[in-house]
């Protein structure tokens, strides 16, 4: 029988990793679930729900991870924590792999098992576990939605008896998972939408959402998708063209959202202040980039900066701010991924360390860093540059990520 445990998130994070729903799931596969009493509370799934799911409600996160195989969380959890869990755990959550090298390997350290679940192939068999995408859709939608309420003006447009009320323009920079359902949602509320991106599949998936493509269509561009589908860092010759580009149309738009990355690199930096300062007072940025260093120059991660009257919002986790969809689905994620480690005879425990899904995901096994990007970092990061500066903060954005006040992590 396997035993799989669920503390609380810190106060700022109100997703959770198991649902009523994936908590009778597992119990139905042999599992005895435990959860912290009132984990669920700020997505609304109550104790009482999960006890009639067949889950135990426990008092105290020690008591929901001490007798565990495998720890649920949404967030990298404290050390106190993973002290707390048994010997040879499993600990499965975003760790957000990309931060903070050593505090991962202070984890490591303790023996649990680490799965960063960012780390995900992006394989077809793999797209039910995909954290990546189920939480970027949410927060491609509320970032156009946030934007809608702080915008002093109306998205579609109006013909009234009164005179016709223009359809806002709305650019989506970047578009992934985050940037289709933004044009997808900007759409829907009427706007006139246009969008960027440096890999060509996009121009297609832009045009079939009713938007309109822009890019510097050049060789460069033409090569710029890797094989695991994701942007390559792109060159400063197409940098400058790209910019001029981008220079010239968005001082006719009135919503800006960003949502431009490249995994393990800082966020590339699309809007300069001069850009911003073309657009009129009023307009609105959204820089989804802004916990990668951020797409727009003025952004500030956690806060919204006006500047001429230009509204740039730095909103953190924006799909911790839909936490009822978010924790539901991130909870169909991990469900996907432990079903198969759970023997369907015996309820025994059973992992196969040697599949693709598991290998990609592991961090840390047996008080080692075993992926070999983040043991880099970790050197990286011990190596001091003569002026004081570490490494890899100076070579990532990524790792100067703020934490939100009072987070475990
Ligand atoms: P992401 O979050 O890494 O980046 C967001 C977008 O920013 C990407 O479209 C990227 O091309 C773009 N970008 C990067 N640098 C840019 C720049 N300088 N200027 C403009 N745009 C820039 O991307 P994502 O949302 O994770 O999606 C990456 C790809 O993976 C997409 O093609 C997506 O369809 C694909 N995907 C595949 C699967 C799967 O299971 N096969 C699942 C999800 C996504």
């Amino acid at each position: 029988m396997i035993t799989i445990g669920v503390p609380a998130e810190s106060p700022e994070e109100p997703r959770i990793g198991l649902t009523p729903e994936t908590a009778k799931k597992l119990v139905k596969l042999g599992a005895t679930v435990l959860i912290r009493s009132d984990a669920g509370f700020s997505s609304h799934f109550s104790d009482d729900e999960y006890k009639a799911a067949g889950a135990e409600i426990v008092a105290t996160d020690e008591d929901a991870v001490k007798s565990a195989d495998i720890v649920l969380t949404v967030r990298r959890p404290s050390l106190a924590l993973v002290q707390a869990m048994k010997q040879g755990s499993m600990l499965i959550a975003m760790l957000d792999p990309y931060s903070d090298a050593n505090g991962l390997q202070t984890l490591a350290k303790t023996g649990a098992s680490l799965f960063a679940m960012e780390l995900m192939p992006r394989i077809s068999r793999a797209q039910s576990m995909d954290v990546l995408s189920s939480q970027a859709n949410l927060a491609g939608y509320k970032a156009v939605v946030d934007a809608a309420a702080e915008f002093d003006r109306a998205l579609p447009m109006m013909m009234t008896a009164a005179g016709t009320v223009p359809a806002a323009r709305v650019f989506v920079m970047g578009v992934g998972v985050a940037g289709l359902q933004a044009i997808a949602t900007a759409r829907r509320l009427g706007a006139i939408v246009t969008a960027t991106d440096v890999r060509p599949a996009a121009k297609e998936q832009v045009a079939s959402l009713g938007a309109k493509f822009i890019a510097v269509e050049d060789e460069e561009f033409k090569q710029a998708e890797t094989a695991a589908g994701y942007a390559k860092e792109m060159s400063d010759e197409y940098k400058k063209k790209q910019a001029a580009l981008v220079a010239d149309h968005v001082k006719t738009q009135d919503i800006v959202i960003t949502t431009a990355l490249i995994p393990g690199r800082p966020a590339p930096k699309l809007l300069s202040k001069a850009m911003i300062e073309s657009m009129r007072p009023g307009s609105i940025i959204v820089d989804l980039a802004v916990e990668r260093g951020g797409n727009a120059e003025l952004a500030k991660a956690g806060e919204v900066v006006e500047h001429n009257g230009v509204r740039i919002m730095g909103k953190l986790n924006l799909s911790g701010a839909i936490p009822v969809n978010a924790s539901s689905l991130y909870a169909r994620n991990l469900l996907a991924f432990i079903e198969p480690m759970i023997d369907k005879k015996s309820g025994a425990l059973a992992v196969n360390w040697n599949d693709e899904l598991v290998r990609g995901t592991l961090v840390a096994r047996d008080g080692m860093i075993v992926n070999t990007m983040i043991a880099e970092r970790v050197v990286a990061s011990k190596t001091k540059t003569r002026n004081g500066t570490d490494v890899a903060a100076k070579n990532d954005g990524a790792a100067k990520r703020p934490v939100p006040k009072g987070s475990k992590a």
